[in-house]
């Protein structure tokens, strides 16, 4: 562990913009990682409109990933693109089962049952709510709201113009049509009072948000790029354990010459030699970690890893020479984390383990022993290898055998990003402040030039720096390592800096 001198302190840190990679630049330096239990369009949607990226896991066949990355790429704030819409010819009874499984109704009905086609009416609460069993046969046809009565919006029609047009004809949801009176979207008056801003938002130049995906390096990995490519994908990942191979090596030549504008992210890498090779085959970012996931059992079973902090540094000192941007992955489990990678000069940071049982994370609740807990695990781990891709990315192709990296296990439930990311935002404004940095860049110059220091801590400075001497300390219902919750009793980056750390 290590911990900071602090220099001076400044009034307030309020910027924290960083490189992801050599051309794209995020306002807030936090990354979801791809994993199968952390990243689809949820997260991704979620972690871009607060300033962040997703990453979109690849353990998914190649259409159903970029189909995961177009519905961010075409995700509109408040417009909802894939309702569960439902044809004439559905009955009542599947009105009250959706009811049941998605809770709400006002379903709009179209003539084949999908979007892209003609509006022919919707249900409504008020259309089912004196219907029995006994009308559970019924067609929509009879029992909906007829088209003619409906109050819709011209596709193109702005946020602010659908709310003004749903909240005059008091209707609970507004169907979105384009000339030919089909189904584009819905827009539902329960998530008016959702439909905030996102000032921070990460967006392309068309102002859509900004997305990655994960991919591999074999041959089938190439189809894959093609159709991440038609969906939109930002910037790639090149996702494997040990990122300084030949494979590697070639995929990002491959990738260059295609599609020379398209952001690559290679990696992992732990060590300047390992990051030089991918430098000059022209990455424009480095993924770095190596055995510090918390899922991670490599460095048992491999004996290969290095401690992320000094990987971070060593790694990022060598590649700020060709301005390629760093990210710390794994091993986060704190705020204080996020701060203690990005003052050793990772410019962004990636995170499973802090991200996962969120409402945005993939899977569904389950309870145990009483607890709400939601899935996670290691893409390397036999669960994870069970379901297709993930064994690429820490077996060879001829492997018979298969040694697991990971484990897997569950993480108990977090609520959602949208208020987990602003915790993890304002802690790492006011690391910055205490430490006397205004940006993330001013604090990478500050450990750069020697003005910030960092300090071996014995395990009695460890112990003296967290909670002691309590006989309650409240840190299991506020928040310790397992359920890092928002929230004014969030323990502070010293309170969990005991917790086995980054450094
Ligand atoms: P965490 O944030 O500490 O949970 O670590 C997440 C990171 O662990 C990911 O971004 C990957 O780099 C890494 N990882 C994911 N799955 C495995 C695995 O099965 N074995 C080793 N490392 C993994």
């Amino acid at each position: 562990m290590a911990d900071y001198l602090i220099s001076g302190g400044t009034d307030f840190t309020e910027d924290l913009t960083s490189a992801l990679t050599r051309k794209i630049t995020l306002k807030t330096p936090l990354i979801s990682s791809p994993m199968d239990t952390v990243t689809e369009s949820s997260m991704a949607i979620t972690m871009a409109l607060m300033g962040g990226i997703g990453i979109i896991h690849h353990n998914c066949t190649a259409e159903f990933q970029a189909n995961e990355v177009r519905r961010v790429k075409k995700f509109e704030q408040g417009f909802i693109t894939d309702p569960v819409v439902m044809s004439p010819h559905h009955t009542v009874g599947d009105v009250f089962e959706a009811k049941r499984r998605h809770g709400f109704s006002g379903i709009p009905v179209t003539e084949t049952g999908k979007m892209g086609s003609k509006l022919v009416g919707i249900v409504a609460s008020r259309d089912i709510d004196f219907l029995s069993e006994k009308d559970y046969e019924k067609l929509l046809e009879e029992a909906m709201t007829k088209r003619e009565d409906l109050v819709v919006a011209p596709a193109g029609v702005t946020l602010k113009e659908a709310n003004d047009i749903l909240q005059r004809s008091k209707k609970g949801k507004l169907p979105i049509v384009n000339d030919n009176d089909e189904l584009v979207s819905i827009i539902a008056r329960t998530d008016l009072k959702k439909n905030r801003d996102y000032p921070l938002a990460s967006k392309d130049s068309r102002k859509q948000l900004l997305c990655g995906a994960a991919i591999g390096t074999r041959e089938d990995d190439k189809y894959r790029l093609d159709l991440l490519m038609q969906a939109g994908v930002d910037v790639v990942v090149l996702d494997s354990s040990q990122g300084n191979s030949v494979y590697q090596i070639n995929m990002i030549n491959y990738i260059k010459q295609k599609y020379p504008d398209l952001q690559v992210i290679g990696g992992n890498v732990v060590t300047a030699a390992q990051a030089k090779n991918l430098i000059d085959a022209g990455v424009d970012a480095l993924r770095v970690g190596m055995g510090c996931g918390s899922i991670c059992i490599t460095q048992e079973v491999m004996a290969c890893g290095r401690p992320q902090g000094t990987s971070v540094y060593k790694v990022a000192e060598y590649a700020r020479r060709f301005g390629v941007p760093v990210i710390a992955d794994g091993g986060i489990q704190t705020v204080g984390h996020v701060v203690k990678a990005l003052a050793l000069g990772a410019s962004t940071v990636m995170m499973g383990s802090l991200l996962a049982a969120t409402t945005e994370a993939p899977g569904e609740y389950f309870f145990s022993d009483g607890v709400r807990l939601k899935k996670y695990r290691g893409m390397g781990s036999l669960d994870a290898m069970e379901k297709n891709n993930s064994q690429k990315r820490y077996f060879s192709e001829g492997d018979k055998v298969k040694v697991a990296q990971g484990v897997s296990g569950s993480v108990q439930d977090k609520g959602s990003i949208q208020k987990f990311v602003p915790y993890l935002i304002s802690g790492i404004q006011h690391g910055c402040q205490d430490i006397g940095a205004r940006s993330l860049s001013i604090l990478r110059s500050m450990m750069y030039s020697g003005e910030l220091k960092f300090e071996k801590r014995t395990m009695s400075a460890q112990m003296e720096g967290g909670v002691h001497g309590l006989h309650s300390s409240g840190l299991n219902e506020a928040g310790g390592r397992g359920s890092m919750r928002s929230g004014p009793n969030v323990p502070t980056p010293a309170a969990v800096s005991r917790c086995n750390g980054l450094m």
